[in-house]
């Protein structure tokens, strides 16, 4: 199966370190074995730091380092699950194996590691207060007055040993929010406890913050983050490791006095300078301020140091692409950076897999609707995401037609399949009122439908089909040809499906069905074989791409943008 043959990051290029060493401590260990390590990271000063970046490159570079990285997200919002939040508020919402819908920071953690992700993995408040309050109904408390020490924070701590179950040796838990939050506070209570029971040599704390830089004066600012840092201790939380956003380099001078005030040692205050042209340097920046060997002496862990190779290709073959491409990706969200991140990300790395820099065309799908060839007649591949609702829906659809009709690969994903649905059947299959009942409930032509064991589960929560589903996969298509094999595993997060009452009119009318779910015989893949690579997948291709292991959907998108480049 394809999901399980992803390269990992570091596969055949390391000897397996020794787990890691005992601490020792005389009164340590009261909780753990002294084998499993914590890092927690925060943040301060401001939001938007790229905590979540850092987290992740962390975790690139133990993982390099031979030991087993896994990484979580606890979110201090009220939310259960990012699951109905709008992309607006939240970007995107990132689906895991298991079906759960969780924050994006998760996918930055799947595409730098290879650990794998559950539902485990990301909590938020809300779901500690679900918890909480179940067990406060269910009389579980037996009667004692229910309160954050310890009840919400036993539940927080609980999930951090949760975390680090199974083959782990290092848990990395990020806290959402910057320091100075109502909501985090439980959350940073619970990780102090957590360090007191399992030992602090067992616990690194990672701060990251922001030293803004004032022109007027020239100069880079210290207090904020010494102020965030004093907010962190008064909680009890000492960093050992303080990671500084900065656009200017900093000097000696201000590693000293960052030192000095944070409490600091002046080797522990690390330079995080934004990235040239990729998030994917960023192992390799903070491995040159060497973060990790940091980690891995406070943690005393056994790990030997690694020459990162893989981080190495990444990055050159980023630097120097031989061919270039326009992708014209039409949505509804496009002002917004993060609501198709994976998108961005995996078209990126197929341009990693093809020598290839691909420029993305952000497209208004709205902008479209009075002349799509304006848009799109110079683009080298049309891509439309997922999406729900039926804003620039006819845009999306003028789109699939200019490149069906004008022979330019397109790649349409969930929504963007649907799309392509309705457009074949409208105008080649001849039925002209085709619609999703999510765009026009009363079509005469539903075409993309919710499915009939599904309508009542719709009615009362709004069910989505979520998480990995298996698809076998048509001999001879394009997509067999991108996988290599037949049976496939690829995540979901949708309602409607594609209306098998049409099947047989619409491949009559010459639609391939590229991939089928062989348990409920839904259509998870159409394609149209005259063109030169036109493909509509059901399912979410982009959560399973990594920078050095590509999507091989995208791979081959990108190939043919290139290949019939005009
Ligand atoms: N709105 C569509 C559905 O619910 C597509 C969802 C998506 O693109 N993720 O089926």
């Amino acid at each position: 199966m394809w999901l399980k043959c992803l390269p990992r990051l570091h596969r055949g290029e390391l000897n397996r370190a020794p787990r890691v060493a005992a601490s020792g401590h005389p009164w340590n260990n009261q909780f753990s074995d002294g084998l499993m390590k914590y890092i927690f990271i925060t943040g301060g000063v401001v939001s938007s730091l790229g905590k979540g970046l850092t987290s992740a490159a962390l975790g690139a570079l133990l993982e390099q380092r031979g030991l087993k990285v896994r990484l979580q997200k606890f979110d201090p919002y009220l939310n259960v699950d990012p699951g109905t939040m709008s992309p607006f508020q939240h970007g995107e919402v990132y689906v895991l194996n298991d079906g759960a819908e969780t924050d994006l920071d998760l996918g930055h953690y799947e595409r730098f590691t290879s650990g794998d992700l559950t539902r485990q993995n990301n909590l938020t408040s809300g779901q500690v207060y679900e918890t909480v309050l179940g067990k406060e109904r269910r009389g579980d408390y037996l009667g004692a007055t229910v309160q954050v020490i310890p009840h919400v924070t036993d539940v927080i701590k609980e999930r951090i040993y949760a975390g680090s179950s199974g083959d782990v040796d290092v848990l990395i838990t990020e806290l959402g929010g910057t320091i100075g939050d109502i909501e985090g506070l439980p959350f940073l209570e619970a990780m102090r406890q957590f360090a007191l029971e399992v030992g602090r040599d067992d616990v690194l704390f990672l701060h990251c913050t922001l030293l803004p830089y004032l022109k007027a004066a020239g100069e880079l600012k210290t207090k904020p983050s010494q102020q965030s840092v004093a907010k962190l201790r008064e909680i009890g939380i000492q960093p050992h490791i303080l990671v500084c956003r900065t656009e200017q380099p900093m000097t000696n001078e201000m590693r000293k006095k960052l030192s000095l005030f944070c409490n600091v040692p002046v080797k522990a205050v690390i330079e995080e300078m934004d990235v040239e042209t990729s998030i994917y340097e960023l192992p390799l920046a903070l491995k040159a301020e060497d973060i990790d060997d940091l980690v891995v002496a406070h943690l005393k862990v056994d790990a030997p140091d690694n020459d990162m190779k893989v981080w190495h290709d990444v990055v050159r073959r980023l630097k120097a692409p031989s061919h270039k491409v326009e992708i014209g990706v039409v949505g509804k969200y496009i002002e917004l950076q993060d609501a198709y991140k994976s998108v961005y990300e995996s078209i990126t790395h197929a341009g990693i897999a093809n020598d290839t820099n691909v420029r993305v065309i952000r497209i208004d799908a709205e902008d479209i609707e009075e002349d799509p060839a304006k848009h799109l007649a110079s683009l080298n591949g049309i891509l439309i995401p997922g999406g729900f609702g039926d804003r620039g829906t006819e845009g999306k659809i003028l789109a699939a037609k200019f490149a069906r009709e004008n022979n330019i690969p397109y790649f349409g994903l969930c929504l963007g399949m649907q799309i392509a649905v309705v457009e074949f059947a409208r105008h080649v299959a001849g039925l002209e009122d085709a619609n999703s009942t999510e765009f026009d409930p009363k079509t005469q032509n539903p075409v993309i439908d919710i499915m009939e064991d599904q309508k009542d589960l719709t009615t009362k929560g709004g069910n989505m089909r979520l998480g990995a589903c298996p698809c076998e996969l048509a001999a001879d298509s394009f997509s067999i040809h991108a996988y290599g094999e037949k049976n496939i595993m690829e995540r979901h997060r949708h309602r409607y499906e594609f209306n098998n009452t049409y099947l047989d009119q619409l491949k009559e009318a010459g639609l391939r069905i590229g991939g089928v779910n062989p348990e409920r015989q839904l259509v998870e893949i159409i394609e149209i074989p005259e063109h030169p690579w036109y493909v509509g997948v059901q399912f979410h291709p982009e959560f399973q791409s990594k920078p050095n292991a590509a999507h091989p959907l995208f791979a081959n998108f990108i190939a043919s943008a290139l290949k019939y480049k005009k």
